[in-house]
């Protein structure tokens, strides 16, 4: 028993420690799956200490590294326990991953070799060799196959034998891993033989169910699957569920299967409504415009038009100055609308005005900071944009001033 570097005869509560016992059941963190956790009990069924992590000591001793609760001594009997339900939920998944292998192998080719691998009780992952992209298909596929192994009940047999022995069985190994002249093969029911020194369930079948939740490229020429198996599975479809019944919900529809109908219909309606909203917003911008093109103003001999809006886009206020271009009743016209929070401008000047030296792009960059914004554009009509709606009024009322500073 280790303690702060030093070997240690007892150890009190709340320590941490690392000890090695003479037998353990614990599997230390290795190829991927994750140590498991549990507790150090007395022959009497006291919990003594929490064990949070187990690893491979340089002499290939287990190393358990416990959090103490009551006063531990070294050359004592314990009774190791480790948290089933957790390993449980571990072991399915490394067993799912090795499905996943030759899944991998048997739709995408033997070309796909792991890459890597993590096993917790929550999720699997596995990151695997292939170029390009996996497509929807493949991937209901390997799921599919995967899910007919469980669904087979294939046998899980472990088997400790030679290196050569183990190729003739045609066990996959990993390349560049180091192995013993003693190896460890996991063969699932003949479908996949694997060098493996992982916890694995026994039969197939105990895996429950495999569900994949993604595939992506990690680096060039790597991938990686998520998924999960069992439980988590369960919840997953669950939750996938709960989803789909409020989208169902949200969309009135009394059952999933309606669901995609129903958006389609309102996808529908929708683009219906905002077809009638443009003609609308058109007919009130026009009823405006008689108005408003009567509401000329003059400074310095030059006559200009201003006008706020509400809810148009930049093209309709471009339409209003081709508009007020066609009409000709003033030298200068310019136009702001605000729109959730955004600032669209508009300014215009008569070919007669241009001539004289006022320039759109040089009034719309005065009055844009008003509106929290900047613009630009030909000496004819600018634009700009902006997220202050408050300022427009200020930026209109500056019109007048600009035309002033520029008609000395
Ligand atoms: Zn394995």
């Amino acid at each position: 028993m280790v303690a702060n570097d030093d070997i240690v005869e007892k150890a009190a509560a709340d320590d941490r420690v690392q000890i090695i016992f003479r037998e353990t059941p614990f599997y230390a963190e290795m190829g991927g799956q994750v140590a498991d956790k549990g507790t150090i009990e007395t022959e009497t069924g006291e919990v003594i200490a929490e064990i949070e992590d187990v690893k491979r000591a340089p002499n290939g001793q287990t190393m358990h590294i416990a959090r103490v609760l009551k006063e531990i001594h070294s050359n004592e009997t314990y009774v190791l326990h480790v948290d089933e339900s957790r390993r449980r939920n571990i072991t399915k998944n490394h067993t799912a991953t090795h499905l996943l292998h030759q899944a991998l192998k048997d739709v995408l080719g033997n070309h796909a070799n792991q890459a890597g691998s993590l096993v917790n009780p929550n999720q699997l992952r596995f990151d695997f060799t292939h170029f390009g992209q996996v497509t929807a298909e493949e991937l209901v596929r390997m799921e599919e196959i995967v899910n007919e192994k469980i669904w087979e009940a294939l046998p899980v047999v472990t088997v400790e034998t030679t290196i050569d022995k183990a190729k003739e069985m045609g066990a996959m190994a990993l390349f560049g891993e180091k192995y013993g002249k003693e190896v460890r093969v996991v063969d699932v029911g003949g479908y996949s033989v694997e060098l493996c020194g992982g916890v694995h369930v026994q039969n197939s079948q105990d895996i429950g169910v495999f569900k994949i939740l993604s595939e992506s490229g990690i680096g060039a020429g790597v991938r990686r699957i998520e998924a999960v198996t069992g439980q988590a599975a369960y919840q997953y479809f669950r939750t996938k569920e709960a989803e789909l019944s409020e989208a169902a919900h949200l969309v009135k529809a009394q059952q999933t299967k309606e669901v995609a109908g129903k958006i389609n219909q309102l996808k529908q309606e929708m683009k219906e409504m905002q077809g009638e909203n443009e003609s609308l917003k058109a007919k009130i911008m026009n009823a405006e415009a008689k108005d408003l093109f009567e509401n000329v103003e003059t400074v310095n001999g030059v006559t200009y038009i201003t006008y706020e809006t509400k809810n148009q886009d930049m093209n309709a206020l471009r339409q209003l100055a081709d508009q007020w271009r066609q009409k000709a009743v003033s030298d200068l016209f310019v136009a702001a609308s605000a729109t959730d929070g955004k600032v669209n401008m508009l300014a215009a000047v008569s070919k007669d005005k241009l001539e004289q030296g006022l320039k759109a792009g040089d009034l719309i960059k005065t009055l844009a900071p008003y509106a929290g914004g900047k613009g630009g554009g030909r000496p004819d009509m600018a634009q700009a944009g902006g997220n202050n709606p408050a300022g427009i009024p200020d930026a209109l009322k500056h019109v007048a001033v600009w035309i002033a500073d520029n008609t000395k």
